[in-house]
């Protein structure tokens, strides 16, 4: 089936007329990601056919809203700001939800979905990750949930809510870094028995300075969270009415629930179907191209290259979406445009001790050293590399004037 043959499956229509000659511009997926490509591709173009694919219901959600939304009591529904029809509307566009894509033709410039065979112009794809599967042993490793979207939060809160549960509910959390102690907080400000688990000395061992993992695990623990560090999971049993989950040290938790926040992994499953360049994530080049021509990516499943080094990173956060978004529209119109990264500080939305950070680069974290600072009442780090150089920071509570002085001096040596 071409785009010119539409049949029945898109749940949304536009206003263009689908039946013109011209190859429609597709979209895989409705995050944040898809969103924000098309949201800008429409400044720039308002008539162009423009397809989205996406698996999801296509309500548009600030994801980073589902490790928040406890403590406020939100339902999954609150936290949809657009349904699909309102996004369909107001991007102009074909939203084909429920609608999975099995595979691409780079060559042939077609997507093949559950749906039907479709013809593009250009395609982007923002697929989102995956969570990753930690091969738990035990009867009960099934049980043990992961919140990536909006429908995961949806059952999650069914089994918090669960009226089998007695107050407070008592939640593992297996992975103490950014997600995992964002749930923590916003579960034990909701009145929750939370337990953190995590193969690092501290929380946020991977982004934070020590001096601010100090302040976050007192904060949490303050809250009532325990922690169980320097070890991992094994086997999650079932015991009686009760989760158990016994660690490599020894000790076992019991829970009604457990949550897996062990990280995420780019979806590479059509990049590689489809023999795109993948390293940890879809190979894209400075202006978001992937190895096959007029075949885009950004957003979770992407590995963006820097232009100053070209030097390739995953970056899952918001800010890379925006900037990403914004230069991969301008391309599909034609004018090939730069992805311009900047450095942005990632904000840590744990309520008790709020963060913001620059994390220092993987492979300089074992020789660079962190410098501790008080400013005003708030820690300030500031991370050097071997040759003197500030390549990483981190302050709590936020300070939007100290932000701006640790960006300014990233890259620079102390004191220039
Ligand atoms: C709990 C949580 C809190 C977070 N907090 C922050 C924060 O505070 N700050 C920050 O910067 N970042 C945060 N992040 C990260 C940020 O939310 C993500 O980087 C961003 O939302 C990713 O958007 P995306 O569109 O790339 O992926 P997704 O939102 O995962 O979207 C992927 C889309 O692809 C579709 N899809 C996938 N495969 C197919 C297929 N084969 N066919 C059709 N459709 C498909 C899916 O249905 C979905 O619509 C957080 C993440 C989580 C999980």
């Amino acid at each position: 089936m071409s785009a010119t043959q539409l049949a029945a499956p898109w749940h949304c229509r536009r206003n263009i007329d689908i039946r013109k000659t011209m190859k429609p511009i597709i979209i895989i997926g409705a995050g944040l990601a898809g969103y924000t490509v098309a949201r800008e591709f429409r400044k720039l173009d308002k008539t162009t056919p423009l397809i989205m694919i996406t698996a999801d219901g296509g309500g548009f959600y600030s994801k980073p809203m589902l490790s928040n939304a406890f403590a406020q009591n939100k339902q999954a529904q609150q936290l949809v700001t657009q349904s699909a029809t309102q996004m369909a509307e107001q991007l102009n566009a074909t939203l084909m939800t429920g609608t999975t894509v099995n595979g691409i033709d780079t060559q042939a410039k077609t997507v093949d979905t559950s749906a039907g065979k479709f013809d593009y112009e250009k395609l982007v794809l923002a697929v989102g990750a995956q969570p990753i599967q930690l091969g738990l042993k035990g009867d009960a490793a099934h049980h043990v949930v992961s919140v990536n979207n909006i429908d995961d939060y949806a059952a999650f809160r069914d089994r918090v809510d669960s009226p089998k549960n007695a107050s407070p509910v008592r939640i593992a959390i297996l992975g103490a870094g950014l997600i995992g102690c964002e749930f923590a907080d916003d579960l034990a400000g909701a009145g929750h028995a939370v337990t953190l688990i995590d193969p690092s000395a501290r929380p946020l061992a991977a982004l934070a300075a020590p001096a601010l993992s100090a302040g976050l695990q007192s904060a949490l623990s303050a809250r009532g969270v325990k922690f169980h560090l320097n070890t991992v999971a094994e086997t999650v049993t079932q015991a009686d009415t009760d989760l158990r989950v016994t660690l490599a040290d020894g000790n076992t938790v019991e829970a009604d629930i457990v949550l897996s926040a062990v990280g995420l992994r780019p979806d590479l499953r059509l990049a590689h179907a489809a023999q795109l360049k993948t390293n940890r994530g879809i190979v894209i080049d400075t202006a978001g191209q992937t190895s096959a021509a007029d075949v885009y990516a950004l957003g979770d499943c992407a590995e963006y290259t820097f232009s100053a080094d070209g030097a390739t990173r995953i970056l899952p956060y918001i800010a890379p979406i925006m900037t990403a978004g914004r230069a991969i529209a301008r391309t599909l119109t034609g004018e090939r445009t730069e992805i311009d990264l900047k450095p942005s500080p990632v904000l840590i939305k744990t309520p008790s001790y709020p963060l913001a950070l620059i994390a220092p680069a993987p492979h300089l974290v074992a020789d660079g050293t962190w410098q501790d600072e008080a400013i005003n009442g708030k820690t300030v780090c500031r991370f050097y590399d071997t040759n003197g150089a500030m390549a990483g920071f981190g302050v709590s509570p936020h300070d939007n004037a100290i932000r701006t002085e640790l960006l300014n001096a990233l890259g620079k040596k102390a004191g220039e």
